[in-house]
């Protein structure tokens, strides 16, 4: 766990060797290394290993965007948790792309999370519904299946270290990109905690970061950093462009000088 806001850029499936080492170069030139803040760059798995050369670790770390729950093993085209636990900070697990576009199911969501602990790296775990499940009432629900499901069999410190993001799949710039308000993010934020603490204490609750994930953009970022309890933002898009970015990390640094509180839980049970 830690107090730092939390800025991930989510490179997804784009930029080859070299535009990606030039994208890095342009953040390092524009991004400053603060105490507070922590930047995650998810570039894609081709390019984790040369970057991995390349950044300078005062001021970024890096995640992957996926890999597979077996530690290694006739699974060909996979890249394991294994392979990857010297090169990465934290893993995203569960982005709605993968559950999409991949079917990853519930378990197999859960069984990365697993693997990602088990190979000590921090699992960024993603949960949102999907407009048609907005409709139809069922978010709560939603949320409720995919952070129990996810979060079984780990141990309460393990649930304190790792970042769970909100992403409500309708307001993912490629699924629609519907603004979501704060006031609604905090509502499904909170319920996240909610759950987190029925299932691992008021301590873990309070402790595991939680993040808001849709559209976000150097504009618009401030309404979702300033929610009471949001420890940080996943960016897509925006996270190709360096000056948006790079405007993502001072707006949190100028919040982060404004007075913030976590939501009231005890410390303990
Ligand atoms: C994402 O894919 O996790 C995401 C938040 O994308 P975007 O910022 O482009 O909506």
């Amino acid at each position: 766990m830690s107090d730092r806001t939390l800025i991930v850029g989510n490179w997804k499936m784009n930029l080859n060797t070299s535009e990606a080492s030039v994208l890095l170069h342009r953040l390092e030139e524009r991004i400053k290394a603060h105490q507070d803040i922590e930047v995650v760059l998810a570039p894609s798995t081709l390019v984790i290993q040369p970057l991995s050369l390349q950044i300078d670790r005062h001021k970024f770390r890096l995640a992957a965007q996926n890999a597979f729950f077996k530690d290694e093993g006739p699974f060909t085209g996979e890249v394991s948790f294994t392979q990857l636990r010297d090169l990465v900070h934290y893993v995203i697990i569960g982005h709605s792309e993968r559950r999409l576009h991949f079917e990853e199911s519930l378990g197999i969501v859960r069984d990365k999370v697993a693997a990602s602990f088990r190979n000590d790296i921090i699992p960024i775990l993603c949960v949102g519904e999907t407009q048609s499940e907005r409709r139809a009432g069922e978010t709560r629900q939603v949320l409720h299946d995919q952070v129990t499901s996810a979060l079984s069999n780990l141990t309460a410190n393990e649930v304190e270290d790792m970042v769970i993001a909100y992403e409500p799949v309708w307001a993912i710039s490629t699924f629609g990109g519907i603004l979501a308000k704060p006031d609604e993010v905090k509502k499904e934020m909170d319920f996240i905690r909610h759950q987190v603490r029925e299932l691992y204490g008021a301590k873990a609750a309070k402790r595991v970061r939680v993040l808001y994930g849709g559209s976000v953009d150097d504009q618009i970022v401030g309404g979702y950093l300033e929610i009471d309890g949001c420890d940080g933002v996943l960016v897509g898009a925006a996270s190709l462009n360096y000056h948006k970015f790079a405007g993502i990390v001072d707006r949190a640094y100028h919040i982060n000088r404004q007075p913030k509180e976590k939501p009231n839980e005890p410390d303990e049970k």
